[in-house]
């Protein structure tokens, strides 16, 4: 049995495409399968589109999150309710080609590996954003830790020993990609070229890219907190021989009247404190997050029975 999860939010252009390329693309390795729509609070007929391929074939299942969560919400549960052996997630917009699902499979099936993601290579078309991505990459590889990271997104398939692993994480800020990289097992990965998206505008914004690119960096990274500590000594150094500085000119009674330098340095000392507060109210909101223990989605209505719709 094969699970592939599929979270989609207002994608009414693109579902018949979708739908068409992913099961022709599905039906060449695997046998038994179940495609999960995550319909991550759609507002516009995507989820009419989808029940009605759905009457034609009753392995597309569509579950209906009770608004929107973000896709990461999504896709954990689309892994939560997903029964197969192997389980696979992908974009809805097409930019990830269903046709490689045959190649990560093989790859699963035959060479032993536990989990292929697909690797970015490159991408097609006008894409303003391949520099921002570039550099969270550049930034999440240098100082998140994490291997196999490098240009990886969600588009990923595994075993269910490996799902497994990935949902005993029960944390609540959760970056997919990070968590997947996290739990080892053997990991493999298939190069491609990334499409542009089919149709529609990209449903996540820039602000949406932001919170996910923050959560990622502060949930898998110490690095922001060593920072402030390593700004902060210096810092101290800094303003001790500045102090001794002050002290002697002023024994030597070379002193000057500088309101311009004790401005500077309380800008300096009140913007550096203000940058380091923010960072530790970062963590502090993930601690609050964690501790309030909400869940990661609520489901409004799932279609996965056979029989009626
Ligand atoms: N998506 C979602 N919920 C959201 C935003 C996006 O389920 O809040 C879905 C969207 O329908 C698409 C996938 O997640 O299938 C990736 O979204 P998008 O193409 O906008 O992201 P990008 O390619 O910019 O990372
Ligand atoms: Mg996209």
């Amino acid at each position: 049995m094969f699970s592939l999860i599929i979270p989609v939010y207002n994608e009414s252009q693109l579902i018949d495409d979708l739908v068409a390329r992913v099961v022709a693309a599905v039906k060449t390795f695997a046998g038994d399968y179940e495609l999960l729509f995550v319909d991550d609070g759609s507002t516009d007929t995507t989820v009419e589109q989808l029940l009605k391929h759905r009457l034609q074939n009753k392995k597309i299942k569509i579950i209906s999150l009770s608004k929107n969560f973000g896709h990461q919400a999504a896709f954990t549960a689309g892994l939560e309710h997903a029964t197969g052996d192997i389980v696979a997630m992908m974009d809805g917009d097409l930019q990830d080609p269903p046709e490689l699902l045959a190649e990560m499979y093989a790859k699963i099936t035959k060479e032993g590996y536990d989990i292929v993601s697909g690797k970015r290579t490159g991408r097609k078309g006008k894409n303003h954003r391949t520099f921002y991505t570039f550099l969270f990459h550049l930034l999440f590889k240098n100082i998140g830790g994490l291997e196999n990271m490098e240009n990886a997104g969600n588009f990923s398939m595994m075993t269910r020993e490996a799902l497994q692993a990935l949902l005993s994480l029960k944390e609540k800020v959760r970056y997919m990609p990070g968590l997947r990289s996290f739990i080892g097992f053997n990991q493999g990965t298939v190069d491609y070229i990334r499409d542009d998206r089919a149709h529609g505008e990209p449903k996540m914004s820039l602000s949406k890219l932001f919170a996910l690119a923050t959560d990622a960096i502060f949930s898998f990274s110490r690095f922001p907190i060593r920072l402030c500590l390593w700004l902060g000594s210096v810092g101290t150094i800094v303003f001790l021989l500045a102090g001794i500085y002050v002290l002697v000119e002023k024994i030597l009674g070379l002193a000057v009247l500088g309101w311009s330098s004790t401005l500077l340095s309380i800008y300096f000392l009140g913007s550096i404190q203000l940058i380091f507060l923010g960072i530790v109210g970062e963590y502090v909101f993930r601690i609050y997050k964690e501790s309030q223990n909400r869940p990661i989605y609520f489901i409004r209505k799932i279609h996965e029975e056979e029989t009626k719709v």
